[in-house]
């Protein structure tokens, strides 16, 4: 909403527009007025929108031509004041003043007009009759007034009306031609019917009507008021109402009557409370909350955030089969301006038989979305009406940001749950594979994704120690001629090679010394399409050598081509390397490690795996 408001007086001389002011500032008739009333501006606590109102007035025997241009472009909103009982000043606002306003104001942005007829007090007919068919000529007249600056008539509402007129324009909302509200109008509020639809059913209820009201408007409806609202609606629609609750046709024409009888900043409370801004976009303000990540850190979903995208999955899992429907996914995404998931995120997470995102898959693509692009996660948050429905300051109070990295390697502990591991590999080697895998897929289900359904990421939870951790794999492409700092961040790499293929070592060995060789990154070297015959790889050292000379878990033996799900051990082995780094690469000298680590009886899954490196370095 504006931060103040500029309102301006014009029109012919003598029709009173100095009384006006002066009678409003000083609550009474003065009997002698200067030409032109000094600028003034009521504080924001006196006035009812509570912003800061400047009014200033215009005169013919003080000002130019030119002044007055600067005042108009200047004004937020302009009253034209004519004198009820002069008809040459009523002439004037048609033949001189709008058409003088209008060419100074761009026609997409034309500045509100409230026509003023001033000393109402002095005949007893009004002057509507001449200035309605005026105001239906002009559609950017917001309003008209008569008043009295001598009696004191509508002085205030004068003022109200013209602070309003700025603040809750008609314009956007309604269209006075049609008689009905505006197309981006109806989508605003759709989306507000859609996200306050807290069961999806189509019909809010008395307690989402509550919910709606004192979110917009901080006090509850009375049970009265309520059902005064249900039986007008009743009334005037077919089926504006149903089983007690109003649908979305009865939500729109409430909506609408506001509009109509002036109440319009009733529904600009609504649209402003669900993020939109003075043109029925969403705020970049609303969307995109600061939140600060320091270099090093990293972003998750916290608990607040979980429940409420536990309550969306649940809200649009009509038959409850736990798993999203390509139909209900469309309707969950019904409140975004576009679709943000392609077909490749039914390949980047885990799904039903169906092939249909279940409860799992869809958190553990909104964690893939907040590690990876934590803007476009609080844009989306924001789609969805997270601020309002979880009752949060905004969207930034979803988001954990995890403390630095480096910390973490110091104090060798983490507080992270998600860890990203980048998988290297020459063309063909299976990192695809493996990322399927980590889904439950194997060999055969991949075959039949279609290529341009393809996904490079894949995501899922892996338990360490009992604890659950999100493991999200980014599958590299080899063809590349450098790789930035931000291409090799990661928690842990995966360099695979096809034990079928003589030459796909050296591919590994390379990113391995050119990259990592130095790197705190924990690396695991993976020998795939184990289900094949093993071939003596072209490069040397070997790769069992090879991980021997530079203190890397031995090569881990790995298939995808198996009769029923491909094994998971080697993701665990993954998580359980990103949430310990410590423990592979550094400081394995002495076993207090391993007591400080304390696992309990959990830790000897992994002894084996570990106790090799420990065997190998140098006491
Ligand atoms: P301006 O030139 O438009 O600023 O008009 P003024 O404020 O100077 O008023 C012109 C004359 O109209 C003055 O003599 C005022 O006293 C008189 N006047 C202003 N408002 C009213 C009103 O509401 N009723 C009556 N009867 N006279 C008014
Ligand atoms: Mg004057």
């Amino acid at each position: 909403m504006r931060k103040d408001v500029r309102i301006l007086l014009v029109g012919e001389p003598k029709v009173g527009k100095t009384s006006l002011i002066m009678s409003l500032v000083s609550e009474e008739f003065p009997d002698v007025v200067p030409y032109k009333a000094e600028e003034i501006t009521i504080p924001a606590d006196v006035t009812p929108e509570r912003v800061p109102t400047h009014i200033v007035d215009y005169s013919e025997a003080e000002q130019t031509d030119e002044q007055l241009y600067q005042e108009i472009s200047k004004a937020n909103v302009i009253c034209i004041v004519y004198s009820v009982n002069n008809k040459k000043s009523i002439e004037k606002v048609t033949s001189h003043w709008i058409p003088l306003i209008n060419d100074r104001t761009d026609k997409d942005s034309r500045v509100p007009l409230i026509l003023v007829g001033n000393k109402s007090d002095l005949v007893e007919h009004s002057s509507m009759e001449t200035i309605l068919p005026i105001m239906n000529k002009y559609t950017e007249i917001e309003t008209c007034v008569e008043c009295s600056a001598k009696n004191l008539k509508n002085i205030s509402e004068l003022f109200y009306y013209a602070q309003k007129a700025v603040l809750h324009p008609t314009g956007p909302l309604y269209c006075p031609d049609q008689k009905e509200m505006k197309a981006a109008c109806v989508r605003a509020l759709t989306r507000i019917f859609k996200v306050s639809d807290l069961d999806n059913d189509g019909i809010l209820n008395d307690n989402e009507l509550n919910f709606f009201q004192r979110t917009c408007f901080n006090t509850p409806l009375p049970p009265q008021a309520l059902e005064d609202v249900k039986n007008v609606v009743r009334k005037n629609t077919t089926d504006g109402v149903c089983v007690d609750g109003l649908t979305l046709k009865g939500f729109l024409f409430l909506h609408t009557l506001f509009i109509q009888r002036g109440r319009h900043e009733t529904t600009w409370a609504v649209l402003r409370r669900f993020g939109y801004d003075d043109d029925l976009e969403l705020h970049q303000d609303y969307l995109f909350p600061l939140l600060k990540i320091p270099p090093d850190c990293s972003t998750e979903l916290n608990h607040n955030a979980s429940l409420f995208l536990q309550g969306v999955f649940d809200k649009h899992d009509k038959d409850r089969d736990c798993a999203l429907s390509p139909e209900e996914l469309k309707d969950l995404f019904d409140v975004f301006p576009y679709m943000p998931w392609g077909p490749d995120v039914n390949n980047t997470v885990c799904t039903n038989e169906h092939g249909w995102i279940t409860y799992q898959g869809f958190l553990s693509q909104w964690t893939l979305t907040t590690y990876l692009d934590v803007q476009r996660c609080l844009e989306y948050l924001g789609y969805l009406g997270y601020s309002i429905i979880a009752e949060q300051e905004s969207q930034a109070s979803a988001i954990t940001v995890t403390r630095e990295k480096s910390l973490d390697l110091q104090k060798k502990q983490t507080q992270r749950s998600v860890f990203l591991c980048k998988v290297f590999g020459g063309p063909g080697s299976g990192k695809s594979g493996l990322l399927q895998s980590l889904l439950g897929h194997n060999l055969m289900h991949q075959k039949m994704i279609r290529e341009e359904h393809k996904s490079y990421y894949a995501i899922s939870t892996a338990h360490v120690y009992g604890q659950e951790k999100y493991l999200l794999l980014h599958e590299v492409f080899p063809d590349f001629d450098y790789l930035s700092e931000s291409d090799l961040s990661c928690d842990v790499v995966c360099l695979i090679y096809d034990v079928s293929n003589p030459c796909s070592f050296e591919y590994c060995a390379q990113i391995f010394k050119q990259y990592f060789v130095d790197s705190r990154v924990p690396c695991m070297l993976v020998a795939a399409k184990a289900d094949l015959p093993e071939v003596r790889q072209q490069f040397s050292p070997s790769p069992l050598d090879f991980c021997r000379t530079y203190r890397l878990p031995p090569p881990q033996s790995f298939t995808c081509n198996t009769a029923s799900t491909p094994s998971k051990d080697i993701f665990i082995k993954l998580a359980t390397m990103a949430t310990y780094p410590h423990m592979s690469q550094v400081d394995l000298k002495s076993s207090s490690v391993w007591l400080r680590v304390s696992l309990g009886a959990a830790v000897f899954a992994v002894l084996g795996f570990t106790m090799y490196r420990l065997l190998l370095k140098p006491r």
